[in-house]
């Protein structure tokens, strides 16, 4: 924590996976004013989304996000109709408890998307946004942002710096997904909040803008979809 300070990273948000997890990330945010919460439920874990607590836990001050919540067709066991329509259960909570919904999204771009379409009202991100322009643009003329990681740094991944340079600016996070997603000159190691900079440092350079420039600009974005937090 005291690491991501230094480096500049003024704000959090610990994602729970599961039950246990999600009240992990609560009590990381009480302890920390750094850190806030999102409460999720990963696509491929095995049980039922705990929606009553979910719902519970959502009314904390500190929980500014339902997620991570999405769908995964390349990992996992659990049944793609079951992933499908979890999410249609956890989208509504979003929208009933009026918080943003982080999506994960591997292999099912066009069910998401379908989705988020039949839930009205419903705003959010793409997580660790991994795809190109045409996915890109799908998810934003729903509204939706996109949030970048350090996958972008990755040699192989000009089409990913592309959607980079062409998202809109007032639709454009960035993430560090750790303690996966590492910047490319960080293979091998845990990632960690305070290595956003590899990310931000990059997004910077591909936009034309100053490092001081985006971080406005991100933390403006952040506050206007993660409307709970300060
Ligand atoms: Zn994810």
């Amino acid at each position: 924590m005291a690491l991501a300070g230094q480096a500049g990273v003024t704000r959090m948000i610990a994602m729970g996976v599961n039950a246990e997890h999600n009240r992990r990330a609560l009590e990381m945010a009480t302890s920390f004013p750094a850190v806030w919460a999102g409460l999720g439920h990963y696509p491929t874990e095995e049980p039922e989304p705990d929606l009553e607590e979910i719902r519970a836990l959502a009314a904390g001050e500190r929980v500014v996000a339902i997620g991570e919540v999405g769908v995964d067709f390349e990992h996992g066991s659990v049944e793609r109709t079951v992933q499908v329509s979890r999410l249609g259960s956890l989208f509504a909570l979003a929208v009933e408890v009026d918080l943003p919904v982080s999506i994960h999204n591997r292999g099912a771009a066009k069910e998401v998307a379908k989705l988020i379409g039949e839930h009205p009202g419903l705003r959010g991100v793409m997580h660790y946004f991994a795809l190109g322009w045409r996915d890109a643009e799908a998810f934003l003329e729903l509204g939706f942002y996109l949030s970048f990681a350090g996958l972008i740094t990755r040699p192989s991944r000009g089409e990913l710096r592309d959607v980079v340079k062409a998202c809109p600016p007032d639709r454009l996070l960035l993430e560090t997904d750790s303690p996966y997603g590492n910047a490319h000159k960080r293979m091998g190691v845990p990632n960690r909040p305070a290595y956003l900079l590899d990310t931000a440092e990059a997004v910077a350079e591909l936009r034309g803008m100053s490092l001081e420039e985006l971080g406005e600009l991100e933390t403006r974005n952040a506050l206007a979809l993660f409307t709970r937090m300060k």
